[in-house]
């Protein structure tokens, strides 16, 4: 009877630890935005998350970075920017920095604030020279630079502008449909693109 109460605790106690692990895991993968130490500009990482989430229910979680958008060329680096994982697991992943930017930008085409980034069609940006572009063709270490000199472009607007862009002469504005061009407002303080003939 002791042996079966002991190995029913067992496993209880396996199952747990297990859903544990996933949820840290989860929790772990995916791209990381951090600044690197030696050139002080952002560069995009990833950490082995099977190993954090296990270390983690052993002890301290070690957070060892397994890619880099400086290697090759920087392989084997001292990896001092683990302590920024560290210290902001949930801030620095690379889908919560663009989350964090659409929940503060609203669509510049239709005003409607932006919750979802992904999805088949996610989210773009439209930068200063017009150029329109989904944010996970972005690579992630130039996100910071970007997000900052464009405006938000919502998943439906970025189809109609898309196609519109693609099929100029089958699409008719009508008055009473969506604005076809960024309202000035949000797009105000990105400028104008260069008028400039070279
Ligand atoms: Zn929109």
């Amino acid at each position: 009877m002791g042996t079966g109460i002991g190995f029913i605790f067992a496993a209880v106690v396996l199952v747990a630890m297990t859903v544990v692990f996933i949820g840290l895991y989860v929790r772990y993968r995916g791209k990381r935005l951090v600044t690197c130490p030696e050139t002080h500009l952002p560069v995009s990482t990833e950490i082995n998350a099977a190993l954090a989430a296990g270390t983690w229910i052993a002890a301290q979680p070690r957070f060892v970075v397994t890619a880099c958008s400086r290697w090759p060329e920087r392989a084997g680096c001292d990896q001092a920017c683990a302590p920024q994982i560290e210290a902001a697991p949930e801030e620095t992943l690379v889908r919560n920095v663009v989350a964090r930017w659409y929940a503060q930008h609203a669509c510049s085409y239709c005003a409607r604030p932006i919750h979802e980034i992904g999805g088949v069609v996610v989210p773009a940006l439209l930068a200063p020279d017009g150029e329109l572009r989904e944010w996970k063709d972005i690579a992630a270490e130039d996100l910071p630079r970007i997000l900052e000199h464009s405006v938000a472009v919502c998943a439906t607007c970025e189809l109609v502008e898309d196609f519109r862009r693609r099929f100029p002469n089958r699409v008719i504005d009508r008055p009473d449909t969506a604005p076809r061009k960024p309202s000035a407002e949000l797009v105000r303080g990105i400028g104008e693109p260069s008028q400039a003939l070279y």
